[in-house]
């Protein structure tokens, strides 16, 4: 049994179920979820009926199947609609971020009707600024795409994560140490999404999830990592 994550503002909608799932665990029976390729594509979840049937890093639940996606080091963020009762599922790295696939999960969300201060979402599990150093050369590449809120993304130094229960990751080039939640968050706001309908568990896959939760601890330790689910639906049919 890996831990459980949960998010409190999603535990306070009694129409929703979800799960960030422990890395290796298979998704439920009837779920859908896309070919994922750190895009900015977002689809309705019966084009990925079965899993898999078409590209996407986005996920749109119209009814009560699951929707799910499958992530590493890469931000989980599950999306409840408060007002059509919908719920998302995105895959959010650092490219698919850039390429916009939150905004374009609140804007498929919001064509239905619904407006972005309805949406309450959670940041699952994944690799946190106490483990995630990007090297200058990619800093400056991304930089221009960030907004100019940006500099609250990364830090010089490495953060300390009290919470740890492996040791952090070791600088390795001399970077910065990147905060993908908090420029998640950003975005998120940006496209009119209440800072306080986000929430970030702060659960880092490197030094505090259950072992094999980190592609970045593979390739430092050879460790080994598997796919981690995490999945929404609507409850009731
Ligand atoms: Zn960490």
């Amino acid at each position: 049994m890996g831990i459980r994550v949960r998010s409190t503002l999603l535990d306070a909608l009694e129409w929703v179920d979800y799960a960030f799932q422990p890395a290796g665990e298979a998704p439920p029976d009837d779920v859908a979820y896309g070919h994922q390729r750190h895009s900015a594509t977002v689809v309705d979840d019966e084009a990925n009926v079965p899993p898999k049937s078409c590209e996407s890093d986005g996920i749109i639940g119209l009814g009560a199947r699951p929707v799910a996606v499958y992530t590493a080091d890469c931000l989980p963020v599950l999306i409840a609609d408060t007002q059509q009762r919908r719920v998302a599922a995105v895959h959010a790295g650092l490219k698919g971020t850039l390429a916009g696939v939150l905004e374009r999960a609140v804007i498929r969300l919001c064509e239905a009707g619904s407006s972005p201060d309805g949406l309450y979402v959670a940041i699952g599990p994944a690799i946190a600024p106490c483990c995630y150093e990007l090297g200058e050369e990619m800093l400056s590449a991304i930089a221009p795409t960030l907004s100019g809120s940006q500099p609250s993304c990364w830090h010089r130094e490495q953060p300390h994560n009290p919470l740890a229960v492996r040791p952090q990751a070791k600088a390795t080039r001399n970077g910065v140490w990147f905060d993908l939640p908090q420029l998640a968050t950003l975005r998120l706001t940006a496209a009119g999404v209440p800072a306080a309908n986000i929430e970030n568990v702060s659960f880092c896959t490197y030094c505090m999830a259950e072992t094999g939760s980190s592609y970045r601890r593979n390739t430092h330790f050879n460790s080994g990592y598997q796919s981690r689910f995490s999945w929404i639906r609507r409850r009731g049919g």
